[in-house]
């Protein structure tokens, strides 16, 4: 928003007044101002690289403590940011100087056996999510990292180990309930606010604030199977020409990706490795363990591997697998992607190349396999576009941070950039950075349509 008070105007003519009192008793949460001893913990995201101020924050505890909140954001000129789990790697969670709405605390997770559905609040992570489901043997897909929030995952389209067996998180939302930026409470689903209910299954955030997710319960059994073999990446290109003749013939329950990376000094890889470079091939199967164990066999044996890790596991201890390479605020971060169609003689050339060349050793190179279930949803059915892509390419740049920020935003821009010609340019909503040429990139030929939702329910642009 382009009128928005600075943080000294706020201060000196609003914020000492009556007005910010009676909005503070007016809300069931906590209102952070810069000062406060939860403020900082507050603005804080998962990205050690984001440092970013707002002039307030409202956490909020229901959805009344939300429609005050961009009440006075409405009233005071101020643009509005959303934090879920904070997770955003381009930290849109947070904003300079406008009213930050933080929903962390909204957490209650309501299951329902009988429609095999349900209710999550918008703070939820999929960690908490999964815990719950778990106990009576199903699922909602989610994403790999168990710290993740379920509202941007879920906004973004959302991939993860049961994607071609159920499709994305945002293809198993039944319904949302939303606030529109100037404070209805929206029921949305395919009949009511069906370009609401569109926009919001993989075309992100700024439509409106969901204050409570709907999903359909998928059955997976407590235990399943898992692959999990490093090989050594002098090995990749061997590797990478199996793997893209066996992914096609891949079943539905199985999905697989690739990580180029550096081994950690790690009790499960042995010591002579440690340092090394390596190619992982990872992959869950959503069915029976037995089947699993089938179904990734020919992946274990390409070649001799580092390490083999692949067994049976708790979906719920599976989905944690991750989580430590991608400590919360220690490190900096900066993602890129981009879908391909296919694995092509030349992309396995680039892909080894960046791998051998990553500026940091923390930085992985990823090929997620995707189809299946993601494919059976055509593309004009929500927001998310690129449906029918065979594979996603991620660029994860993840360095400490006395590195170079520069250097590392730069390599990752230039192995983009490098790429480019081997697809057809378009990008993951939820690995990408701001700016109105990724947004196109990533919401491809739903860019439009999803600008004209934007202009329906907050006409007023205050939603960052
Ligand atoms: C370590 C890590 C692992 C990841 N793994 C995966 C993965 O496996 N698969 C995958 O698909 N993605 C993955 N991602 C990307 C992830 O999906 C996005 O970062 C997503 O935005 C995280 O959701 P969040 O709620 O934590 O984010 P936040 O940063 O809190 O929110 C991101 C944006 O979503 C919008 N938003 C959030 N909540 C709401 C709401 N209630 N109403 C309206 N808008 C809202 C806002 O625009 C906000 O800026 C990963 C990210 C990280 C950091």
């Amino acid at each position: 928003m382009e009128n928005s008070k600075t943080l000294s105007q706020l201060t000196s003519e609003t914020l000492a007044g009556k007005e910010l009192r009676d909005y503070k008793t007016a809300i069931k949460g906590n209102l952070l101002l810069p000062g406060d001893k939860d403020y900082e913990k507050s603005r804080k995201v998962w990205n050690g690289m984001i440092d970013r101020r707002p002039v307030m924050i409202t956490k909020c505890h229901n959805k009344r403590d939300i429609q005050k909140a961009l009440e006075f954001a409405r009233n005071h000129e101020l643009s509005v940011s959303v934090k879920g789990g904070g997770h955003h790697v381009a930290g849109t969670a947070v904003l300079d100087q406008g009213m930050m709405i933080d929903l962390s605390d909204m957490k209650d997770i309501r299951i329902d056996l009988e429609s095999r559905s349900v209710i999550v609040q918008p703070g939820v992570t999929w960690a908490e999510l999964d815990k719950e489901t778990e106990k009576h043997h199903f699922a909602v897909p989610g994403g790999v990292v168990s710290s993740t929030g379920v509202a941007g995952l879920t906004l973004g389209g959302g991939m993860g180990w049961l994607r071609r067996k159920y499709g994305l998180s945002c293809d198993n939302l039944l319904s949302a309930e939303v606030i529109s930026a100037r404070g209805e409470i929206l029921q949305v689903n395919e009949h009511s606010h069906s370009d609401l209910f569109w926009a919001i299954r993989g075309g992100g955030g700024g439509y409106g604030i969901v204050s409570s997710f709907h999903f359909k319960l998928c059955p997976l059994p407590p235990e399943v199977m898992v692959c999990m073999v490093f090989y050594p990446a002098t090995e990749t290109k061997k590797i990478l020409e199996f793997y893209r003749e066996l992914a096609p013939t891949l079943v539905e329950e199985a999905s697989t990706f690739l990580i180029y990376g550096t081994l950690p000094d790690e009790p499960f890889i042995p010591k002579e490795s440690h340092g090394e470079d390596y190619l992982l091939i990872a992959g869950m199967y959503a069915g029976d363990k037995k089947q699993g164990e089938r179904v990734f066999q020919p992946l274990r044996k390409i070649s001799k591997p580092i390490a083999d890790l692949s067994g049976p596991i708790k979906y719920t201890v599976w989905q944690t697998n991750f989580d430590a390479d991608y400590p919360k605020e220690k490190l900096n971060y900066y993602w890129k992607s981009l879908f391909l169609n296919e694995l092509s003689d030349q992309s396995i050339e680039k892909f080894i190349e960046l791998g051998k060349n990553r500026p940091s050793k923390l930085t992985t190179v990823d090929i997620w396999q995707l189809g299946g279930a993601i494919d059976k949803v055509r593309p004009s059915e929500s927001a998310y576009p690129h449906r029918n892509s065979g594979y996603l390419l991620g660029i994860e740049s993840n360095w400490e941070k006395h590195l170079s920020n520069d250097k590392n935003i730069a390599w990752t821009r230039l192995a983009v950039k490098n790429f480019l010609s081997l697809s057809e340019g378009h990008s993951y909503l939820n690995f990408e950075d701001e700016g109105p040429e990724n947004l196109k990139a990533a919401l491809g030929r739903h860019h439009l349509k999803l600008q004209e939702i934007k202009r329906q329910y907050d006409p007023d642009h205050i939603l960052f």
